[in-house]
């Protein structure tokens, strides 16, 4: 499967610290339904869990302020804009680990490692 294509309507956003296995770019990724996010090397896919302040700083296309990274509802990570009020589920704008990743896994906190 060739992974050439990212010239589509997905946005690709990278983590602000490099991955400590290669000191090589993270890509931010949904790991799985229900909005929780990783970021993955992109050098050998190792998954890792991102924290808030180790996403990029990106700016609300409506007023140009940066978004906050907040747990809007409690659980999953959001681009929110505080002046707009307006806030965009960070899982819901990045691709699926499974698209770009495919040796490697995560699991969510709390769940069961799957068996391999
Ligand atoms: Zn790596
Ligand atoms: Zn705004």
């Amino acid at each position: 499967m060739a992974h050439e294509d990212y010239d589509n309507d997905e946005f690709y956003f990278y983590a602000k610290e490099l991955s400590e296995c290669c000191g090589a770019r993270s890509m931010i990724v949904r790991s799985r339904e229900g909005g929780f996010v990783t970021k993955n090397c992109i050098a050998c896919g190792t998954p890792s869990y991102i924290k808030a302040d180790d996403f990029p700083d990106i700016r609300c296309n409506v007023c140009q302020k940066l978004y906050v990274i907040q747990k809007h509802d409690g659980t999953n990570y959001y681009f929110v804009c505080t002046t707009c009020d307006a806030a965009a589920k960070v899982a819901d704008v990045v691709p699926e680990w499974s698209e770009k990743f495919r040796r490697h896994g995560i699991a969510a906190f709390g769940d069961d490692l799957p068996n391999s």
